[in-house]
This record gives C-alpha cells, sequence and structure tokens, in this order.
C-alpha cells in the first residue's frame, strides 16, 4: 500500500537558519508514527510545512499520492490531514460540547467523500470522556481535560491523518495512560497518527516505528527498539 503522507526532499530555511534540510519521511496508513529529536532539530518546523503554517524552501509532500505542497492550512485540513496545538486551542467562553461543533462545521463543506465516518460531536466527546462536562465553558476545564478536548477538536475536524505536536506535555502520569489508550484506538477508526515528543517513555508506548530528526536531517528511520539501540540516536541524546 502506498503510504499515506509521503515526505521528498523537505527543506526550510529561515533566513540563515536551516531548520529542515532534505527530509525524506512516509507515513504508512494505520501506523503511529513518532518523530523525535533534541530541541532545534526541525521536528515543530516538520509539522509546520505540512499544515501549511511554512512553505517549504524545497521538496515536496504527497498526501494519499496529491501534491500539497505549500497549499494554505485550512485547504490542508479540509483535504483531511488534522493536528493539535500544544497550547490547547478552545474558545473558553463557549460550552465544551459546542467547541467540538464549531470544529466540526467546516468538513461539512468537504464534497470529496474522503472525510472520515466519525461519529457525532457527542460521541467524540464520549471518546474523549468529557460528557460529563459537555455544557461546562470550555475555560474553566482543568489542563488535563482542556488537552483531551484539544484532541476532540482535532478528530472532529474528522481527519485521516492526525499530526500530534507534544500531545502529552504538562499531563500527570494517569493523564498521559489515558491519552496513549485514545491515540492507539485511532487506526483502528481509519486515522493514521504521527507523533512529535522528546518523551521517549511516551515514544515507546505508542510508536512501533521512530524516525529520528537532528539538526533538520533524518538520522535514524525503523522499529522503535531498534532506533532507540542506533550509535548514531544513542550520540545525539547522551552525547549532545
Ligand atoms: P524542534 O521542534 O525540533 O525543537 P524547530 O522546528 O522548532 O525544532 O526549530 C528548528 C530550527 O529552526 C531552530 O534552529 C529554530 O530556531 C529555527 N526556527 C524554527 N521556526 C523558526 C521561525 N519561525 N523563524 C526563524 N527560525 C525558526
Amino acid at each position: 500500500m502506498s503510504p499515506i503522507l509521503a515526505i521528498s526532499g523537505l527543506s526550510k530555511q529561515f533566513g540563515g537558519v536551516t531548520a529542515l534540510a532534505g527530509v525524506d519521511l512516509a507515513i504508512e496508513e494505520g501506523e503511529i508514527l513518532g518523530v523525535v529529536g533534541p530541541n532545534g532539530s526541525g521536528k515543530t518546523t516538520l509539522f509546520n510545512v505540512v499544515t501549511g503554517v511554512h512553505r517549504p524552501s524545497g521538496g515536496n509532500v504527497l498526501f494519499r499520492g496529491q501534491d500539497i505542497t505549500g497549499l494554505a492550512p485550512h485547504a490542508i485540513s479540509r483535504a483531511g490531514i488534522g493536528y493539535t496545538f500544544q497550547q490547547a486551542m478552545a474558545f473558553g467562553g463557549l460550552g465544551v460540547l459546542e467547541n467540538v461543533q464549531i470544529a466540526g462545521e467546516h468538513v461539512r463543506a468537504r464534497a470529496d467523500g474522503t472525510a472520515n465516518p466519525w461519529p457525532t460531536p457527542q460521541a467524540l466527546l464520549d471518546f474523549v470522556g468529557l460528557s460529563a462536562v459537555a455544557n461546562e465553558k470550555a475555560g474553566v476545564l482543568p489542563f488535563g481535560s482542556l488537552r483531551l478536548l484539544g484532541l476532540a477538536l482535532a478528530l472532529a475536524t474528522r481527519p485521516s491523518l492526525l499530526l500530534l505536536d507534544e500531545p502529552a506535555a504538562g499531563l500527570n502520569d494517569r493523564e498521559t495512560t489515558a491519552l496513549v489508550g485514545l491515540v492507539r484506538q485511532l487506526p483502528g477508526h481509519g486515522i493514521s497518527v504521527c507523533v512529535i515528543d522528546h518523551d521517549m517513555k511516551l515514544m515507546q508506548m505508542l510508536c512501533r516505528r521512530l524516525a529520528v530528526l537532528d539538526f533538520g536531517s533524518k538520522i535514524a528511520d525503523g522499529p522503535t527498539e531498534a532506533v532507540l539501540a542506533d550509535p548514531k540516536v544513542l550520540e545525539v541524546y547522551l552525547g549532545g
């Protein structure tokens, strides 16, 4: 099967800084891929280029075989790539359920029939375990619940590929375990996942495959345990 996302020769410069230096990366249909790397290695830039926040300096991105390189964020979201932010992005003054309803609005406009057949906003709240607070204002939710709401908001856009940016940052162990349990169910709902984080424990729980970035280049890509035992990877983490 061809990959759901195929990144080829992707590069990005910010002035004199090379944030991505010709990265090739494939995300297979139905997998949870982890992208790790030290601070400044280009993980966030990779997500920002894939989601259309930044235009790449070179290379291209194919999503389900279609070239989406340089499209605007709303077009990429509409095509079926969803993402969560490090900061939860909910309207604090609106209800929890209302936020999920609004997040799902724009996919009604998707005419090509590729929207993931995920259930209603209420079912999404059930999935992330927030039904009990459906009518609370999002602004009063504790941090952990706000992160779960962030996941529901991303899922409401009916992605077939979901990008997660440090999904467990600031969560306690119990919340992290709950989140891992949810994310691992996504492939069963037709959603492939790519997660960036530097929390190796989390990555080991979530991902069978890891890609490692260092100074904007991919230095390893393979089964999680093999990558974590790779001398090049150990050097980046222990030697740096
Ligand atoms: P990571 O997410 O792995 O910490 P980033 O993608 O944030 O890495 O950063 C990679 C490099 O690109 C860093 O040197 C960073 O300073 C630089 N960079 C990222 N975004 C910008 C930007 N908007 N403007 C200028 N430099 C940036």
